[in-house]
């Protein structure tokens, strides 16, 4: 009997165990699980769990019996610690050895650490885990504390956006010249740091955290540039995330700021796929290597992996997506801007009703769409059609946006 390993309990394992049962196969699947948690989504826990809107189960991948019910042989709260890939075994923190036949890597990514004097005082937090977001529930509900948030990236924001919304004291503290900016660029930054400060909180851009003050071991306050001390209760760090990719690199996989894979998501090893926050496919539509952290990506690229891993013929070339929640503003963006696109928008800016469009040499590769529904499939077609828009026409709410990929 074959036996197919998943390593990574997060969404793209569990929903990469799902569909080799739902593709029919029928030898042992085992899903090595390091959190002690039954497989969960990670967007609840910046958005509606913390924001008390959503119930704790309803993160759940699956409800815990599902893996029984489907032979799943789920076993959390254990780490692999060690991949042989020549032959084709992978040891675990629990002294076992476990032979595959196929393996996936789906290990995830983790939140960056601050590294700074003062990190590791008490009430420096993270967001990462259903516990961290428990904690970080716990902290923010009863409202009335000041809460330094440390990068105005996505985690950053939406912890900002529940804090406030609970009645605490919020101050955002951002290097960059706006929030968001290496994913949005400088407008659409200044759009997240209008809607934030329009809520209260104090968004400080273009400044750099220093020192993290205590007293007792507590964290008391926050030295930014400028010598500026902001006092703080809570510290809420969201600096951007790492690839957990020690397992692949100790067995020689080729890693380049994620495991590289191919669009079959085959890693360099026979045998061994990845697929998630940790892999870096190379992804058909965009002709290079891109690693994509978001949830839309562990959704569709398990499977695919799990497709792959059955012999399937399988080219991942899913338009990466994301969406974001805060405050009334609901958000979605599909596509991969960089910094030298010129950014054009159809809408009400002002109101936070629009879309914006990515151009990088007249065509669309990116576009979010704000308080604006149900555009994602034409937006992403018109993205894979790689067609030149006019200006005149994308920024034109009369022109349909199924007319504009031609
Ligand atoms: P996350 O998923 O943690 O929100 P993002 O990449 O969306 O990650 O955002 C991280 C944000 O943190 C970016 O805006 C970045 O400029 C900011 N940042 C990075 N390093 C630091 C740092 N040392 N101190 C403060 N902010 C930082």
């Amino acid at each position: 009997m074959a036996t197919h390993v998943i390593v990574g309990g997060g969404l793209a394992g569990a929903k990469a165990a799902e569909t080799l049962r739902a593709e029919g196969f029928d030898g042992r699947v085992v899903l090595i699980a390091a959190e002690a948690e039954v497989p969960y989504e990670r967007p609840p826990l910046s958005k509606g769990y913390l924001l008390g809107s959503a119930e704790r189960e309803k993160a759940r991948v699956h409800d815990a019996g599902w893996y029984g019910e489907h032979d799943v042989e789920l076993r959390t709260g254990v780490r692999a610690t060690g991949l042989d890939a020549a032959g084709h075994t992978v040891a675990l923190d629990t002294e076992e050895e476990l032979g595959y036949d196929r393996l996936l890597l789906a290990t995830g990514s983790s939140a960056r650490r601050l590294s700074l004097p003062g990190a590791d005082l008490d009430g420096v937090r993270y967001l990462r885990t259903l516990p961290d977001s428990d904690r970080l529930l716990a902290d923010l509900a009863g409202g009335g504390r000041r809460v330094v948030v440390v990068g105005g990236g996505w985690i950053g924001l939406e912890v900002g956006a529940a804090a406030r919304g609970y009645g605490n004291e919020v101050t955002v503290v951002e290097p960059q010249p706006t929030p968001l900016h290496a994913a949005l660029g400088p407008d659409m930054g200044e759009v997240f740091a209008g809607l934030h400060r329009e809520h209260g909180v104090d968004v400080r851009t273009g400044t750099g955290v220093r020192e993290l003050r205590g007293a007792g071991g507590r964290v008391t306050s926050v030295l930014v540039d400028g010598d500026a001390e902001v006092p703080a209760d809570l510290v809420v760090v969201g600096i951007g995330a790492v690839p957990n990719t020690e397992l692949a690199e100790a067995a020689g996989l080729e890693v380049d700021r994620g495991i590289v894979t191919d669009a079959a998501l085959r890693t360099s090893a026979p045998d061994v796929f990845a697929a998630g926050d940790v892999a870096s496919s190379f992804h058909p539509l965009y002709g290079r290597h891109v690693r994509v952290e978001h949830w839309a990506n562990a959704l569709n690229g398990g499977p695919a992996a799990a497709r792959s891993m059955l012999g399937q013929e399988v080219s991942y070339d899913r338009v990466p997506y994301f969406f974001t929640d805060q405050y009334d503003l609901g958000m979605e963006c599909s596509g991969l801007g960089g910094p030298d696109d010129a950014v054009v928008c159809r809408g009400d800016v002002g109101a936070r009703e629009f879309i914006a469009f990515w151009l990088s040499d007249g065509r669309v590769v990116a576009g979010m769409n704000v308080n604006v529904w149900d555009v994602t499939d034409p937006i992403q077609a018109l993205i894979r059609s790689g067609a030149r828009v006019p200006v005149e026409r994308l920024t034109d709410p009369a022109v349909p946006l199924e007319d504009l990929a031609g």
